[in-house]
C-alpha cells in the first residue's frame, strides 16, 4: 500500500544548520547572502521553519506560538535601516504544540516571543515574502551538549511533516577577536577548528562533537560561550542513517566568524 505523500521518504525534507554572522547581512550582497537566497529556491517549499536560535538563551526550552511573531531588532549600534526592517512571517500555535507534544512537554510554547535575528535575517534572505510560517526555539542553558542533542533527536521526525529544521548560529564566533574588516584573513585557529568540525561532521562523529570542548584551548577560541556551537548540535541530532552532510556556503567574516553552512540530506 502506497504511503501517504507526507510520510513517504520522498516528502523528508532537509535539515540545515546555518552560521547567520553579523546582523548586516540582512542587507549586504555578498557571498553568503546569495547562497541564502539560491537555497531558499532550490529547496522543496516547506509548510513551516522552525529555527533553534544562537539568540534565544533560556531556562528550559521555549518555542514560539504566536500567530504572527514580532521582528525583535537584537543588536545594537548598527545602521538606522536595520531597525526599521520587519520580518512579517506568521507563527504557528498548531505546530508549537506539535513540538511540545514530540518532546513530552519539555519544549514549552511561549505566545509573546517574537523573532530574533539568527532567524528573521537568514529568512528574509531565504523567503524574502514572509509567506511561510516560521517558529523559533530557545537554547535551554541549564542542558548540557549531549542532552541538546538529545532533545534535537526529538524534533527530527518534523522533517517528514514537511517543517524545515533549522539550527543558526556559527561553527566560530569569537567576539573579542573579530576584525572589524568584514573581509579580513581567518585567523589560524578558526581555520583549524572549523576544518576539525567539518570533517568529523563528514565522518558521522556525533560523540566527538558533543564532547568539543576536548579539543582544548582551540575549541575556547572558537566557542568562548556555547550559544553559537550549539544549534549545530541540534542539525546534527536530525541526521538520519545513511544521510550525506554537504556544505553549502563557506567564508569567513571579520576574521572569526565562520559561515559555513550545512544541509543534511535532500
Ligand atoms: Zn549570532
Amino acid at each position: 500500500m502506497p504511503d501517504s505523500p507526507s510520510a513517504s521518504p520522498a516528502a523528508r525534507l532537509p535539515a540545515l544548520f546555518v552560521g547567520h554572522g553579523s546582523p548586516l547581512n540582512c542587507v549586504a550582497d555578498n557571498a553568503f547572502t546569495r547562497d541564502m537566497r539560491r537555497l531558499g529556491q532550490e529547496l522543496p517549499r516547506p509548510r513551516a521553519v522552525l529555527v533553534v536560535s544562537a539568540h534565544w538563551l533560556t531556562s528550559g526550552s521555549l518555542v514560539t506560538a504566536g500567530e504572527q511573531p514580532a521582528t525583535i531588532h537584537d543588536f545594537y549600534g548598527f545602521p538606522q535601516e536595520l531597525y526599521e526592517l520587519r520580518y512579517a512571517a506568521p507563527g504557528s500555535a498548531e505546530l508549537a504544540a506539535r513540538v511540545g507534544e514530540l518532546t513530552g512537554g519539555e519544549v514549552v510554547a511561549d505566545a509573546q516571543r517574537g523573532l530574533d535575528h539568527a532567524a528573521w535575517m537568514v529568512l528574509r534572505n531565504m523567503y524574502p515574502a514572509a509567506d511561510v510560517p516560521v517558529l523559533e526555539m530557545s537554547l535551554d542553558l541549564t542542558l548540557n551538549e549531549r542532552r541538546h542533542y538529545e532533545l534535537g533527536r526529538r524534533l527530527a521526525p518534523l522533517r517528514d511533516e514537511g517543517v524545515l529544521l533549522m539550527g543558526s548560529g556559527n561553527i566560530v564566533h569569537n567576539l573579542l577577536r573579530i576584525d572589524w574588516n568584514v573581509e579580513a584573513n581567518p585567523a589560524e585557529w578558526a581555520v583549524a577548528f572549523d576544518a576539525w568540525v567539518e570533517a568529523a561532521v563528514r565522518d558521522g562523529r556525533h560523540d566527538d562533537l558533543i564532547e568539543y570542548l576536548r579539543r582544548g584551548p582551540q575549541a575556547l577560541l572558537a566557542a568562548p560561550t556555547n550559544d553559537h556551537y550549539l544549534p549545530l548540535l541540534y542539525s546534527l541530532a536530525w541526521q538520519q542513517p545513511g544521510e550525506a552532510v554537504e556544505t553549502v556556503h563557506m567564508s569567513f567574516q571579520h576574521s572569526t566568524v565562520s559561515m559555513r553552512c550545512l544541509q543534511i540530506g535532500g
